[in-house]
């Protein structure tokens, strides 16, 4: 039998077929720019022999319904995924659970309406989550399908660290409150950290950084997460691509007053044209990592600017958790960005933290270590994998029912 794994974006649609008995990949396909004429799909999978195959379409693709049965003919064609009742179940990435989930559930009718009731949280998010949802269900309908959110990890995050300091009938009126995202990742990436330094992860604290375009920290004592840099939204917190993340609220009372930019206008500014791309133009890490080391200013400042804040959570982590055993490095930048971990870690060493420079510079696709060998903290570049973690999850709920 097999998992199928759906992360289903406004305009895109991600899935990742797994065997269901040891959740090795079978075949991982992206339909991009759904509703554009310049739509198109893509599915890779090894053939018998293990040589990587692909298989590439052009045609427009007008919406989710269509790109579901584009995905279905494709893995057809691929020859592994021929009919659905070969499916054990579908796991479903969904961005919100607000507080109603703290982890992942078999969906229901119940669940879809929960699910539609946080739509003012994530208004971008979760209306495409869940229309992949119901054409799922629409073509599999006796298949079981469990949705895993982003935000369940971060549900252990006590009321002192996930409350905002306002006026308190905000929070019981509207949920006004931290979320915190990425928690697939964080909660895949420091279990791994935990086998990795064969330790129980009950034992251990850790501080993992999910490094994307979109960015966040979480600070985990034994295993379960007591903070994390996004907060109701994913704007706050890390430097990111095009966002922000944490700043001087009143600037935008001062921006609003002295430029005249409303609330929309706003809104962009702070998600569309800040972080990286504000100060120097560029929001691709790689791009600004080159051009800094061919020495443009600008990009020089990117990069320390979101070096500084990183090393701020860092040592931020640290107070809240009352010291670390393990931080984590993972997501495009910080798998890849030697210069970035390099960055946020200087000048820790009185704090046990004694990255090993040669080690940092090291590439390879499983777990790097990159601490000296006299570092208290063990420096960790963890690959991370939010399908198979959505793949994992799916399964412990269908075992589970
Ligand atoms: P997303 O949040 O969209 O999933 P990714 O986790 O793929 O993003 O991360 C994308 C970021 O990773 C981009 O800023 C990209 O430039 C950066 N990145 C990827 N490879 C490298 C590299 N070799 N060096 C520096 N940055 C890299």
């Amino acid at each position: 039998m097999k998992i199928l794994v759906l992360n289903s974006g406004s305009s895109s649609l991600k899935f990742q077929l797994f065997i269901k008995e040891d959740l090795s990949v079978l075949a991982s396909g992206l339909i991009e720019q759904i509703g554009n004429s310049s739509s198109g799909a893509s599915l890779s999978f090894p053939d018998p022999s293990g040589l990587e195959k692909k298989l590439t379409r052009n045609d427009p693709v007008a919406d989710h319904r269509q790109a579901i049965k584009v995905m279905a003919e494709m893995l057809q064609e691929s020859g592994t995924l021929v009919d659905t009742s070969e499916l054990a179940g579908i796991g479903h990435r969904v961005v919100h659970g607000g507080e109603a989930f703290h982890q992942p559930v078999r969906i229901d009718d119940t669940v879809i309406a929960a699910i539609e009731e946080l739509v003012p949280l994530a208004p971008l998010h979760n209306p495409a989550n869940l229309m992949g949802i119901r054409v799922t269900m629409e073509h599999t309908a006796n298949t079981p399908q469990v949705a895993v959110f982003d935000t369940a990890f971060h549900q252990s995050i006590p009321e002192h660290a996930y409350l905002y300091a306002l006026p308190y009938n905000l929070y019981e009126e509207h949920k006004v409150r931290r979320y915190g995202f990425h928690g697939t990742s964080h909660s895949f990436v420091a279990r791994r950290a935990a086998a990795h330094l064969k330790k129980p992860i009950a034992e251990l604290n850790i501080i993992t950084l999910h490094l994307g375009n979109g960015a966040s920290a979480a600070a985990i004592c034994g295993g379960k997460c007591i903070d994390t840099s996004m907060g109701m939204t994913p704007l706050e917190g890390l430097v990111m691509g095009t966002r922000s993340g944490d700043l001087d609220p009143a600037i935008l009372f001062y921006l609003g007053r002295e430029s005249g930019l409303d609330m929309d206008e706003l809104d962009s500014l702070l998600n569309k044209e800040s972080g990286l791309k504000g100060i120097c133009g560029e929001n691709d890490m790689r791009t600004i990592s080159q051009a800094a080391e061919q020495g443009d200013s600008q990009a020089k400042l990117a990069l320390t600017i979101f070096s500084y804040r990183l090393k701020k959570y860092i040592g931020a982590y640290m107070a809240a958790l009352g010291g670390v055993d393990a931080i984590v490095f993972t997501g495009g930048i910080g798998e890849n960005s030697a210069m970035v971990r390099e960055l946020s870690c200087q000048g820790l060493e009185r704090l046990g933290i004694h990255l090993d420079t040669e080690r940092n510079r090291l590439r390879q696709k499983e777990i790097l270590e990159i601490h000296a060998a006299d570092s208290r903290v063990s420096l960790l570049v963890i690959p991370t994998d939010e399908e198979y973690e959505i793949a994992r999850q799916t399964l412990q709920v269908i075992n589970k029912d």
